[in-house]
């Protein structure tokens, strides 16, 4: 077996074992491949292996990816920060995009959607950890950007996105997943369903906290080139 083959066969142990303990359905987290900095065919081998949502955080590269990969039945996630000039380029070629954080960007997203695509999902970046520098909603915006975005035609709202800053401590981990879980619950919007939260080293916090998209780069293909 090699690197990737096994990488992932833990991944998905981690996972089981993580919604075995939070008492969740066996395969309730859905996971993304983060393949940033790898080739497209390193993506194409975890494709091989089952995987088939891949998030993407620069866009000349993903875009570069997504048509060597054409024709794969790929659900391809942008997570990586927004330019409010690139949202052109998001709306024609991806399924999703997390990490909204402005309604202009949202905005934009609709008006550009192409009317043969349906509408295209988005989660809302919430910056839980409440640094100043960080991307991500303030809870206190949280609600009135929400029921703005939900309005828009062209937009699914699916749910929240988080990167909380890093931690070794477990509980810490959970208290910012946490905080994510309780704003969605409190939000209480129709057909909002998606918690995207927990990465390489805290997706077991992430899945005890109700995680529904786990974004895991390192796991599965190593450290970035
Ligand atoms: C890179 C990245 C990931 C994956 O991080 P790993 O620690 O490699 O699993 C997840 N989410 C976002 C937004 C990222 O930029």
């Amino acid at each position: 077996m090699n690197e990737i083959t096994q990488n992932l066969a833990q991944v998905r142990r981690r996972l089981l074992e993580a919604e075995r303990i939070a008492g969740r359905p066996e395969g309730s987290t859905g996971l993304i491949a983060v393949g940033k900095t790898w080739p497209a065919a390193v993506l194409a081998k975890a494709y091989r292996l089952g995987i088939r949502d891949f998030g993407e955080n620069y866009l000349q590269e993903a875009l570069a990816k997504q048509d060597e990969l054409k024709g794969l039945d790929i659900i391809w996630h942008f997570i990586g920060p927004i330019q409010s000039n690139k949202t052109r380029h998001l709306a024609e070629r991806f399924d999703w995009v997390h990490g909204v954080d402005r309604l202009k960007v949202a905005e934009r997203l609709s008006a550009q959607r192409p009317v043969d695509l349906p509408p295209i999902n988005l989660c809302i970046q919430v910056n839980v950890s409440n640094e100043p520098s960080k991307a991500g909603v303030g809870l206190d915006e949280l609600r009135s950007l929400a029921e703005s975005i939900i309005r828009l035609p062209r937009i699914k709202l699916r749910g929240l996105m988080a990167i909380p800053a890093p931690s070794d401590d477990f509980d810490e981990q959970r208290g910012a997943f946490r905080t994510l879980r309780k704003a969605l619950e409190e939000l209480n919007l129709e057909g909002l369903d998606t918690l995207s939260m927990g990465m390489s080293d805290d997706l077991e916090a992430a899945v005890m906290e109700g995680a529904t998209l786990v974004r895991v780069g390192t796991a599965i293909f190593g450290d970035r080139l």
